[in-house]
């Protein structure tokens, strides 16, 4: 299989990406990660505050898929993530949930062994996932940053079987992830996950004219729309319209009805409280919700009324 190498790499989703790959639909790749220090920390010695800032959060391409133009989503499922053995996890002063409280950096290594992580004695299993994804974005956006073009998702749900859904921006998407995380809880309460190198395994395609409104993923029985905002409630409030506006298409319903099926089935969850949009997610299952009614959906524009404050 091919290898995208690490050393290809870029810190900002932007217009003035230039590809670094090209891939073909139905091509499967191996992306080779750097974590989200660049592997700038390898001991409990080395504090966050010795390193590079400006080189954090590396996402490995940007892959320029063929055939993938504006207006249309690039689909990304993920076949498999492979880590290394070495996981770091830091606190930060003024970081995280409870920055304020936080004193002062620390750094702590976690084994990342067969059966899960190993964090102080306490056996943690895994839940691997991709922390940064995305495409080039109209506005220059740091990977650190996520929003419609994907970014520092930060999200569970992107993880072994899952696939991907972003919008297109520019030709050929200018696909990159990584920050990879062998376990993480919704939230990520304390600004990092247990952070991993590795590689992943991906397969792209296009779907012509579904450019979704926000990323969406299917895995397993569900699908989870992924809405990011630097407000919480406005996150909450544009992830819940879609959601709802799925079940309305999907099901041939009037708003009002699809609205308090929505009240009955759908979940509203947290994928990330610390980045500088939050990420949060609405959760719909299969037996409610087809591809074609969540990809009409996020077509769809936000009214007026629940727009900002
Ligand atoms: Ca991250
Ligand atoms: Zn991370």
């Amino acid at each position: 299989m091919r290898v995208l190498g690490k050393d290809k790499h870029f810190f900002a989703f932007g217009p003035n990406l230039k590809p670094a790959y090209a891939v073909a639909p139905g091509e499967e790749v191996v992306i080779e990660t750097m974590d989200c220090f660049s592997d700038q920390l390898t001991s409990e010695d080395q504090l966050i505050t010795s390193i590079d800032f400006s080189r954090v959060n590396p996402a490995t391409g940007p892959a320029y898929v063929e055939g993938a133009e504006p207006g249309d989503a690039l689909k990304v499922s993920i076949k498999k993530i492979e880590l290394q053995r070495l996981g770091i996890i830091v606190t930060v002063p003024g970081l995280g949930v409870l920055g304020k409280i936080v004193r002062e950096a620390k750094t702590r290594t976690c084994e990342i062994g067969e059966e899960g992580v190993d964090f102080k004695g306490i056996k943690i299993p895994y839940s691997k996932m991709v922390g940064v994804i995305g495409v080039a974005a109209r506005k220059e956006t740091p990977c650190g940053t996520p929003g419609r073009h994907g970014g520092n998702l930060d999200t569970k749900v992107i993880t072994e079987g899952a696939t991907l859904y972003l919008p297109v921006f520019f030709e050929g998407g200018l696909f990159g992830l990584g920050d990879l995380h062998a376990v993480m809880g919704d939230g990520e309460v304390c600004v990092a996950a247990c952070e991993a190198r590795g590689q992943v395994t991906v397969e792209f395609g296009v779907v012509k004219d579904a450019s979704p409104a926000w990323p969406f993923v299917e895995l397993g029985d569900h699908y989870y729309i992924l809405v990011s905002g630097d407000d919480l409630d406005h996150a909450f409030r544009e992830a819940v319209f879609y959601g709802v506006k799925a079940l309305q298409e999907s099901n041939s319903l009037a708003w009002k009805d699809a609205y308090m099926l929505a009240s009955m089935i759908m979940d509203v969850q947290v994928s990330q409280l610390v980045n500088p949009r939050k990420t949060v997610r609405v959760r719909l299952s299969k037996k409610y919700v087809s591809l074609e009614g969540i990809i009409k959906a996020l077509k769809s524009e936000l009214p007026e009324e629940l727009r900002g404050e």
